[in-house]
């Protein structure tokens, strides 16, 4: 995790008060070490971690504050989403037709995922061939609203409480 720099309005000294909070309780058996499902791309079956979105005291140790991630979707995706908007609007329909992160390792699919970037950078309608059943309300995602405005960093109000 990169708790050196800021996110959501909180300071690398409030995200590192939380995460080394969560190391003693996972080290105390209070909260579980990260496990999955993926909670951004669903996928079963790959190694997760703990990402942070709320580091607002009294601290939260569930979604959606404490959230497990896949390696991929938290550093290549959701911490990259403020330099490359489309890439990460492509992305998630990519997660919404079914598709694990790992599965843009695939020469098709990450052609057509690449396909969708490019036309939502120019506006354009698009539609993406479904994969697997997505089980969860579209627009209902803890992931649906975050900010993409690298200002929202250091934005106070970009904390999901006050
Ligand atoms: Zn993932």
């Amino acid at each position: 995790m990169a708790e050196d720099s800021w996110y959501n309005g909180y300071s690398a000294r409030e995200r590192d008060l939380k995460f080394k909070e969560l190391k003693r309780r996972i080290a105390r058996g209070e909260t579980p070490p990260a496990s999955g499902p993926c909670a951004l791309c669903g996928d079963p079956d790959v190694p997760v971690e703990y990402h942070d979105e709320d580091y607002g005291e009294p601290y939260i140790w569930e979604p959606p504050a404490l959230l497990a991630l896949c390696r991929n979707c938290h550093r290549n995706k959701l911490h990259k989403r403020f330099s490359d908007n489309a890439a990460w609007k492509a992305f998630i329909a990519h997660v919404r037709r079914g598709g694990y992160a790992r599965d843009l390792k695939d020469k098709a699919v990450k052609k057509e995922a690449d396909a969708c970037k490019r036309l939502i950078e120019q506006g354009k309608p698009f539609s993406l061939t479904p994969m697997r059943p997505y089980p969860r309300e579209v627009g209902k995602e803890w992931f649906t609203n975050l900010r993409l405005d690298p200002e929202s960093l250091k934005d106070p109000t970009s904390r999901p409480r006050p």
